[in-house]
């Protein structure tokens, strides 16, 4: 009698090992703090990589561990924006899958955002409602800044 092989048991990264990725998960948990508040914090938890020369795959989990979609590229550790703009891809999808909603909400619309990241390396909710008058998409607020008091919006770049 044999046990069934199981898959490897995810392992919760320990702060530091991708301090890219924690610096980006900090800026998202504001943002879950801000508005899911009974939400714990995510967290990134690892599994070995089907290739052993490849490196871990590396995912955005909610605190039990239990995540959904692809693992992060490991070539977003590149530059803080890119770090933050795979990372907010990564948590939405858990958040969405898992806890069964669109976040987060635009509180204009009521849509839920998606993380655009512009020229100059911002990585921004972005609602797909329109404005009156101007018909077009736009930025909520900056990831990591949900939670700032809602002051008015300043007007967007020419
Ligand atoms: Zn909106």
């Amino acid at each position: 009698m044999h046990l069934p092989l199981g898959l490897p048991e995810p392992r919760p990264v320990p702060p530091g090992q991708y301090s890219a990725w924690d610096r980006a998960l900090a800026l998202l948990n504001r943002d879950l703090a801000a508005t899911l508040p009974g939400v714990e914090p995510l967290r990134l938890f690892a599994l070995p990589a089907d290739d052993p020369n490849e490196p871990e795959y590396v995912f955005v989990a909610l605190s039990n561990g239990e995540w959904h979609g692809s693992q992060l590229d490991p070539d977003s550790r590149a530059t803080p924006a890119a770090a933050l703009a795979a990372v907010a891809d990564a948590a939405q999808e858990t958040v969405m899958e898992l806890l069964w909603q669109a976040w987060p909400l635009c509180p204009e619309h009521g849509l839920g955002m998606h993380p655009e990241t512009d020229a100059e390396d911002q990585v921004s909710w972005w609602c797909a409602g329109a404005r009156s008058r101007s018909g077009s998409a736009h930025v909520h607020r900056a990831v990591g800044e949900l939670a700032a008091v809602s002051t008015p919006l300043p007007p967007a770049r020419p």
